[in-house]
């Protein structure tokens, strides 16, 4: 492989048209090249198919505002047609001996490894992530959760002794953009594994990994209509979380749409998991090694831009060492590299919409109006493009909108405790309860904390670290149902109690 200079490598990561179809050649190492086609139809029965609404929605790439491609509006027509195909598919998909069902979903996760670095040039063009982390954590982790659920699909009997578990039908999935790939692969694996045929619904602005995965699923001759792939904006997600031949949907997104689908399945008899917003708490105590716990923190809020559901956003430190921790996070701020996203040294990308940069903007002018302290690092910001620096509030109270509501941004706010029922207190007031992090050297702290934190994860001396076997999910308004390991296969099988005469 003819080694390039860093100077060509950039070059050749800037898009490139050729006659209407955009070509990359990926600024990471390789000589892979990867076409965008200007124009994507939906996925029904195994087929692309073009909208009946004859509406199309461009996807951006948020760190140049250049258009990707354009994506099918899917209007109610659309979805009912997306639907049929599932409910068609699952007469044969639920009776398929679960090794083979197993052996589907193998696959998938290995083409997907196959085709990592196209995957992860695509997620971070669509999505302004770091390429950095769509090649470490998105990719890598989608795989997993194949590869797990692959594992679960014929030992389902094993999971549910004696309780005869089935499929439940056609699963509407609704989720966000702000891990396109890997909520995907959240969704899809274990409704597979378990018998299930699908509807997606991708995010509008980051639409292009869901469909390059229906690719995957063409290579791995998974059967026509076992996932249906359906783009367009809210309304398509309205129309089909409403849909009648749903058995459950699933949903990850806002706590505001979490609701509004909660009051559009009210009264049926539809199975409904929430994966929703967070606010989380992260608690630095006295005897914490600091400067691990630095680096815990900075992963905690500006991975992924801070565009995370369970960013340890509410950073809460033992008052005693709270100017030199924030002293060591200021010094470590400086460092944090923002910019081109296909830069692989890159560790903060593009905010990702112009719509969520406003938000963040909002958010953070109401932190100074309301008297915390702002400190940003100097760093030049690309003038195209999406962006905001990496943020820290210190002097925050309890009743300041950057404390209370979900920014989804780089953002930390940053407060005190002195005592540790002080600081369960004040990790507990929120009305969110996804994710916690907690920092200490006494391995009986972490289990008294752990035991009063309202939160579906707790990390210890750790932050943002994933896995397929672990349950995620949240208490309160960040929504209900768990994802991932035994607990997440549980909310896509029905139990059946079936007793012979003993
Ligand atoms: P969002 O606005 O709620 O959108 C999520 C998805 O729902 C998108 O596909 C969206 O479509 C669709 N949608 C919009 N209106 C709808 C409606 N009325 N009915 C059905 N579907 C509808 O959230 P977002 O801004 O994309 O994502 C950010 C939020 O997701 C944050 O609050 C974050 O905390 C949360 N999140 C939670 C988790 C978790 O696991 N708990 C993980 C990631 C993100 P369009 O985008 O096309 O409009
Ligand atoms: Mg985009």
């Amino acid at each position: 492989m003819a080694k390039t200079d860093k100077s060509e490598n950039k070059a050749a990561a800037r898009e490139l048209a050729f006659g209407g179809v955009w070509q990359y050649a990926p600024s990471i190492e390789g000589t892979d090249h990867f076409t965008i086609q200007a124009r994507h139809e939906l996925f029904v029965g195994g087929e692309w198919v073009k909208p009946k609404t004859g509406e199309y929605l461009p996807t951006i790439n948020p760190a140049t505002e250049s258009v990707l491609s354009e994506v099918a509006m899917a209007g109610a027509k659309d979805v009912d047609r997306a639907v049929a195909a599932a409910q068609q598919a699952f007469v044969g998909w639920r009776r398929l001996p679960a090794e083979q069902r197993a052996r589907y979903v193998f696959r998938i996760a290995r083409i997907l490894l196959e085709r990592a670095r196209e995957f992860a040039c695509l997620e971070t063009l669509d999505n302004g992530k770091p390429i950095k982390e769509t090649r470490d954590v998105d990719v890598p982790l989608a795989a997993q959760h194949f590869f797990h659920h692959a594992g679960w699909a014929d030992k389902l009997d094993l999971l549910f002794p004696g309780q005869h578990p089935e499929p439940l039908g056609v699963i509407g999935q609704v989720i966000p953009w702000n891990f396109p790939l890997l909520m995907a692969a959240w969704k899809l694996a274990p409704a597979l594994a378990a018998g299930n045929t699908v509807v997606l619904k991708p995010a509008e602005s980051s639409p292009l990994t869901a469909l390059r995965l229906a690719e995957v699923f063409q290579q791995a001759e998974l059967p026509p209509g076992v996932v249906n792939i359906v783009t367009g904006d809210g309304r398509t997600g309205a129309a089909l979380v409403r849909h009648p031949g749903l058995a459950k949907v699933a949903f990850t997104g806002s706590t505001e749409v979490g609701k509004e689908i909660q009051r559009a399945v009210a009264g049926r008899s539809v199975e409904l998991t929430l994966e929703l917003g967070g606010k989380a708490a992260h608690l630095v105590f006295e005897d914490a090694a600091l400067d691990q716990a630095v680096e815990g923190v900075v992963r905690g809020i500006f991975f992924n831009q801070g565009h995370v559901c369970c960013a340890g956003s509410r950073l809460i430190v033992q008052e005693s060492v709270h100017d030199l921790f924030v002293d060591k996070l200021r010094r470590r701020m400086q460092r944090i590299r923002v910019g081109d996203p296909m830069d692989k040294n890159t560790d903060m990308g593009a905010i990702h919409s112009a719509a969520q940069l406003a938000r963040i903007v909002e958010l953070v002018q109401s932190g100074v109006d309301e008297g915390a302290e702002l400190f940003q690092p100097r760093c030049e910001l690309p003038a195209k493009g999406f962006w905001f620096a990496p943020t820290m509030f210190t002097g925050v109270g309890q009743t300041h909108r950057i404390c209370r509501e979900e920014i989804f941004g780089p953002v930390l706010s940053v407060s005190t405790f002195r005592t540790p029922e002080e600081a369960v207190e004040k990790a507990n007031n929120t009305s969110y309860g996804l994710s916690a992090g907690i920092w200490t050297d006494k391995g009986a702290r972490i289990l008294w904390l752990a035991s009063r934190m309202k939160a579906g994860v707790v990390w210890n001396n750790t932050f943002n670290r994933f896995d397929a076997a672990s349950p995620f999910g949240g208490f309160k308004e960040s929504g209900f149902g768990r994802e991932g390991g035994r607990q997440g296969m549980r909310a896509y099988v029905r139990l059946k109690g079936a007793l012979s005469p003993g």
